[in-house]
């Protein structure tokens, strides 16, 4: 496809576009959203929802032929809302200013890209330093959403609340699929079934979703988190918060880690609920570290004969001992359930929802002329910007890279 585009320098990048004579920018930002490649991923960067609003900007969008097929957005989709589509990565990101990435950019990708294209997607970058290193060396701009600021101005752009609230419902989902009862009560002519018990551990976003999830399927829902503020929440979906006397809220919103004290206080209180729950769905997760150890390998064998346990921690160390990431065991009669990437299989609101942010956080860096931004200062692009002019700017990624200690 005819690409039409000046080439891109960093020092270009650094500053703005100049504006046209009609106050639109002089060159056109071209946004790319390739296919994502890494295995099971479904999801796309944009949908072509987003595509108008950014035709509506001024913007040109090129997405690379096939990326949404696994979301279900078809590459006509995408011409209808005004994208142009690149039957190959070279003609995807030939003059493209801006790439818009669920998944972080492997070496390979990077080595794809011109000096001085901006990349926004997850960076997950203390476990992707070599891709992080390669964007450094080769003068390309990375913003990261995890590092987004949980700040109310930055909520439209939060990536990591949209696919926890993914993540959440399928866990709840896989669980229900997994459980050999049914969740609600029933009353009928063949007996009277009593409800499914579920049990949420960890009640953040992802948590949250999951119990409101397992409500509406009927089930009596129990969930606890260290986090005192979580329990008003939890109550107003209409579930019970067991109540541990700790108050373990850090920085941020996030948790803090525990005492030795209060994590043996802990482990009685969720053992018990644990014992006797039909189906348990662990979230807990502490920013930057291994997931906390809620179920212990003696306490999976108090569970029921059939009981389910999904461990969304599952990546990041998970919460159940005997979980293996990826997937699933059973042992003691207990299915254990270790999904990775969850977000990914409700792929078509998964991507809506991440567009969405996208769009968002395109606002800061995009003016109303449709030209990029003169610095990086706002709040929220400064504190997501991972990489830029050959430096990695968050600290414990460049910690990391140098050998020292983050
Ligand atoms: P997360 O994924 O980091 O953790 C999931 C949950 O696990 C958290 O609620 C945490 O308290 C809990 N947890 C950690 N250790 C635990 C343990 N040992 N036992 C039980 N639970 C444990 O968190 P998240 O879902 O991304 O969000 C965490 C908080 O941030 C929530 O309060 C959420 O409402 C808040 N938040 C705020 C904003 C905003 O203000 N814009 C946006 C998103 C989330």
């Amino acid at each position: 496809m005819g690409i039409v585009s000046s080439p891109i320098s960093a020092e270009e990048i650094k500053g703005a576009i100049p504006a046209g004579p009609k106050g639109r920018a002089a060159v056109t930002v071209v946004i790319a959203v390739p296919k994502e490649m890494a295995p099971g991923e479904q999801r796309v960067a944009t949908v072509p929802e987003v595509v108008q609003k950014f035709m509506k900007s001024g913007l040109e969008v090129r997405v690379e032929h096939d990326a949404g097929t696994g979301a279900f957005y078809s590459d006509d989709l995408y011409i209808a809302a005004g994208a142009k589509i690149a039957s190959s990565r070279t003609d995807l990101l030939d003059g493209a200013r801006i790439v818009l990435r669920v998944q972080p950019p492997t070496v390979a990708d990077v080595d794809q890209l011109a000096e001085g294209t901006i990349v926004i997607g997850f960076m997950n970058a203390t476990n992707n330093l070599e891709a992080v290193a390669r964007m450094r060396d080769r003068n390309v701009t990375a913003f990261a959403l995890e590092l987004v600021p949980r700040i109310t101005r930055a909520q439209s752009m939060d990536a990591l609340s949209s696919q926890a609230t993914a993540g959440g419902y399928m866990a709840a989902i896989l669980g229900a699929g997994n459980c050999p009862k049914f969740l609600p009560m029933l009353t009928t002519a063949a007996g009277t079934i009593r409800p499914a018990t579920v049990l949420i551990l960890g009640a953040g976003v992802a948590g949250l979703m999951a119990i409101a999830t397992a409500k509406r399927l009927g089930a009596i829902v129990e969930a606890y988190d260290v986090r005192r503020a979580a329990g008003e929440q939890v109550r107003s979906l209409g579930a019970k918060f067991l109540a541990l006397e700790i108050n373990a809220e850090g920085q941020g919103g996030y948790a803090r880690e525990l005492t030795p004290d209060e994590k043996e206080k802990e482990q009685q209180m969720v053992s018990a609920a644990v014992a006797r729950a039909d189906i348990v769905i662990t979230t807990a997760a502490i920013p930057g570290r291994k997931a906390p150890l809620l179920i212990t390998k003696e306490t999976v064998a108090t569970m029921r004969a059939g009981a389910v346990i999904v461990d969304l921690a599952a990546e990041s160390g998970g919460n159940c001992e005997l979980t293996r990431p990826g997937t699933t065991v059973h042992e003691h009669g207990v299915t254990i359930i270790g999904p990775q990437n969850l977000p990914a299989r409700v792929p078509f609101h998964a991507s809506q929802m991440y567009a969405k942010n996208l769009h968002s956080f395109l606002a800061l860096l995009i003016d109303k002329d449709g030209a990029l931004v003169r610095d990086f200062t706002d709040e929220i692009l400064a504190a997501s910007l991972l990489v830029h002019a050959g430096e990695v700017l968050h600290k414990p990624t460049r910690d990391l890279l140098s050998g020292g200690i983050p």
